[in-house]
C-alpha cells in the first residue's frame, strides 16, 4: 500500500517548476461566460505578466473532448463535430483541415494544455461557433452577444417507407456541422441561438425518439443504435433535411447502383400509377364540342391501363369513375401503391383554337414560362382535399414546401428524364418538333414519392384535337406511345453509366 505524498500535488508541481528554473507562476482562476449556460470556471496561471488558461477546462465546459498523444506530444480537441490538433511547442493548430497560426505555442504539462486567450479566440471559440472576447481585468472569456443570431426553427417529421425524414425550416440560412454518434446526430449551428416553438419533442416515429433544440444545437435521438443519418441542406426557404434509415444511408440522387443491364427487363414488376385529371364536380377544361376534360382523361387512362397491363406492368389508378378526388389524395394514393412512376393525365386548354400537340411537365416551384404558370394555376384550382378552409389552405401550402423536399425533390432528375422521353415520343407520334418539356408547380406532383410527370395529352379547346381525343383510335395510339416511353424509361432507369444504344424491342402485345 503506497503512502500519500506529504504535500499537495500543485505544490509539488510548483517545486519542480522552480527547480527547473521556470518563471514564477501564480495559480488563478478565469471565467468562461456565455449567454445560454451558467458561467464555467477555468484554471489559469499568470506567468511573467501573461495569462494562460486551461484548454482542458474550456473544452470540457463546451461539452467537447480532448486527448493527448505522448508519442507525438500533440493534443486533439473534438468539439461540436469539429476537430483541432496542436502540438506542445509549435505555434500553430490544425482546425479541421485549416492551419491556424498562433502568437505563442501551447504550453503542455502531460495531458494538460495551457494556452493564452488568443488560442481560445482563434481555435476553441470558432470550433464551438462562439465568438469569444477576452477581458484581462476580470480574466473572463465571454461570448460577444451581438454576434449571436437568433434563428427560428420549425420542425416536421414524416415517415416515408424505411426512412424517417426530419425537416428543420429556418428563418435564415444556417451554417452547420454534423456530429454523429451511434444513437444520435447533432446539427451544430455555430453563432446562433435557435428558437423553436417546442425545444423538446417526443416522437412516436419508428426511428427517431426525440428532438432537442438547445442553444445552437439540434439533437436527433435515435430509437435504436445503428441508424444512419443523411443530412443535406435545401434552400428557399432554408431547410436542413435529415434522413434517418437503417444501415447504409440512401445514396445521393444520380448515384444509384446499377441494377438493370440495359436491354433486359427488370425482374421486379413496375408499378405505374395513372391519375386521370379532375373528376366529379371538377370538370376541368371543356371542348368546343362539349367534351369534358374529366371524361376524356378517364377514357384515355382506361386505354393506357389496358396497354400497360398487357405489357406486364402493375397499374393503379387514382380514380376509376367520375369521382371527385383531392390533389393531395392522388399523391397519397401513389405513395401508398409504392409507385415506380406517377403519370397525371390532362387535356390542355388555350385561348388560341389552333394550339395543338402534347405537352409534358415535371415539377418545379417556379414555372418555366408564363403559359406554364397559368396552366399550373388552372390545374391547381381543383380542391386540395375536403373540407377546405382558408386556414387549411395555408397549412397545406406550408406542407407543400416541406413535402417538396420529402417527396418529389429527390426524384427530379428521374422525372425530368421521363418527361423528356414522353415528350420526344409524342412529338414523333404527332409529327411535331417544337414542343419541349416544361416545368410548373403542379400541386398534384408535389407529394409524389416517385418520378412523376403531368401529360397534357392534347388541346381539348382545339376542335380537331377534341375530336381526336374523343376517338378510340387516337387514344389507342397515344396509349401505345406512352407505354413505349415507360419501357424506354425503365430499361434505363437504374443505370448509372451512359446507356449503350439498345434497339427498341416491340411490346409483347
Ligand atoms: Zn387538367
Amino acid at each position: 500500500m503506497s503512502r500519500r505524498a506529504p504535500f499537495s500535488l500543485p505544490t509539488a508541481a510548483a517545486v519542480l517548476l522552480l527547480a527547473a528554473g521556470a518563471l514564477r507562476a501564480e495559480d488563478v482562476t478565469a471565467t468562461l461566460s456565455r449567454p445560454d449556460r451558467p458561467a464555467a470556471s477555468l484554471r489559469a496561471e499568470e506567468r511573467d505578466g501573461r495569462t494562460f488558461l486551461s484548454v482542458n477546462d474550456a473544452v470540457a465546459a463546451l461539452d467537447g473532448s480532448m486527448t493527448f498523444d505522448e508519442k507525438t506530444r500533440s493534443y486533439e480537441v473534438k468539439l461540436k463535430g469539429r476537430s483541432a490538433v496542436f502540438g506542445v511547442d509549435a505555434a500553430l493548430a490544425v482546425v479541421d483541415t485549416k492551419l491556424v497560426s498562433l502568437g505563442a505555442p501551447v504550453r503542455g504539462q502531460g495531458a494538460l494544455a495551457w494556452a493564452e486567450p488568443e488560442f481560445f479566440q482563434k481555435v476553441v471559440g470558432p470550433m464551438a461557433g462562439l465568438p469569444l472576447i477576452w477581458d484581462r481585468a476580470t480574466r473572463t472569456l465571454s461570448v460577444r452577444r451581438s454576434e449571436i443570431a437568433e434563428i427560428m426553427v420549425e420542425t416536421s417529421v414524416a415517415e416515408l417507407g424505411e426512412t424517417t425524414k426530419v425537416v428543420f425550416r429556418f428563418s435564415q440560412k444556417p451554417s452547420y456541422a454534423v456530429e454523429t454518434t451511434a444513437d444520435q446526430v447533432i446539427l451544430h449551428v455555430p453563432g446562433a441561438r435557435l428558437v423553436a416553438p417546442s425545444p423538446e419533442k417526443l416522437l412516436d416515429s419508428p426511428r427517431v425518439a426525440r428532438l432537442l433544440i438547445r442553444g445552437g444545437d439540434i439533437t436527433i435521438v435515435f430509437r435504436e443504435k445503428g441508424l444512419v443519418p443523411n443530412v443535406y441542406a435545401v434552400g428557399a426557404p432554408p431547410r436542413l433535411v435529415v434522413d434517418v434509415a437503417k444501415g447504409a444511408a440512401p445514396p445521393p440522387p444520380g448515384a444509384r447502383p446499377p441494377v438493370l443491364t440495359p436491354g433486359t427487363p427488370s425482374s421486379k414488376v413496375k408499378t405505374v400509377v395513372l391519375d386521370p385529371g379532375h373528376g366529379g364536380v371538377e370538370e376541368g377544361a371543356k371542348g368546343p364540342g362539349g367534351l369534358l376534360e374529366k371524361d376524356a382523361t378517364l377514357a384515355f387512362v382506361k386505354t393506357v391501363q389496358e396497354v400497360l397491363a398487357r405489357r406486364g406492368y402493375r397499374v393503379v389508378t387514382t380514380r376509376s369513375s367520375d369521382a371527385t378526388v383531392g390533389l393531395e389524395d392522388r399523391a397519397a394514393q401513389a405513395n401508398a401503391a409504392k409507385a415506380d412512376v406517377f403519370l397525371s393525365i390532362h387535356c390542355n386548354a388555350s385561348r388560341s383554337a389552333t394550339a395543338h400537340g402534347t405537352e409534358v411537365y415535371y415539377l418545379s416551384l417556379d414555372a418555366s414560362d408564363r403559359a406554364a404558370a397559368l396552366l399550373a394555376e388552372s390545374e391547381n384550382a381543383a380542391p386540395a382535399s375536403t373540407p377546405n378552409t382558408a386556414e387549411k389552405n395555408a397549412a397545406v401550402r406550408d406542407l407543400d414546401l416541406i413535402l417538396w423536399d420529402l417527396a418529389q425533390n429527390q426524384h427530379l432528375s428521374a422525372s425530368a428524364r421521363l418527361a423528356e422521353i414522353v415528350q420526344a415520343d409524342f412529338n414523333r407520334l404527332l409529327g411535331i418538333t417544337t414542343r419541349g418539356v416544361k416545368q410548373a408547380p403542379f400541386r398534384v406532383l408535389i407529394g409524389v414519392n416517385a418520378p412523376a410527370v403531368l401529360v397534357e395529352v392534347a388541346f381539348i379547346t382545339n376542335p380537331e384535337e377534341e375530336t381526336k381525343i374523343g376517338s378510340g383510335e387516337f387514344r389507342r395510339q397515344a396509349a401505345e406511345t406512352l407505354a413505349g416511353s415507360l419501357d424506354t424509361y425503365f430499361r434505363t432507369a437504374d443505370s448509372v453509366a451512359p446507356v449503350p444504344y439498345a434497339p427498341k424491342t416491340p411490346g409483347k402485345s
